[in-house]
C-alpha cells in the first residue's frame, strides 16, 4: 500500500490524530513515512475516510 498526500492538504492535524505512527505535519501540510505503512494499513485508511479535504490517497 502506497500512501501520497495531495494539495487538498490544509494541514489540520486530523490524520497525524488518527494514524501518529505514519502521518507527521510540517509547514501546514501533512507528510506521510511510507516506511511506517506496512502494519497500520488500518489506520491510513480510517485517516483518508476522515480527511475533511481529501487529500489522502491510498494506492494498492
Ligand atoms: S487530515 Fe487531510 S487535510 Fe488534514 S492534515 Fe491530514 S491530509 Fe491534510
Amino acid at each position: 500500500m502506497f500512501v501520497s498526500i495531495s494539495n487538498r492538504c490544509k494541514g489540520c492535524g486530523a490524520c497525524a490524530k488518527i494514524s501518529p505512527e505514519v502521518f507527521d505535519i510540517w509547514e501546514n501540510s501533512a507528510i506521510p513515512n511510507q516506511d511506517k505503512v506496512c502494519g497500520n494499513e488500518n489506520s491510513c485508511i480510517d485517516a483518508a475516510i476522515n480527511c475533511p479535504n481529501g487529500a489522502i490517497v491510498i494506492d494498492d
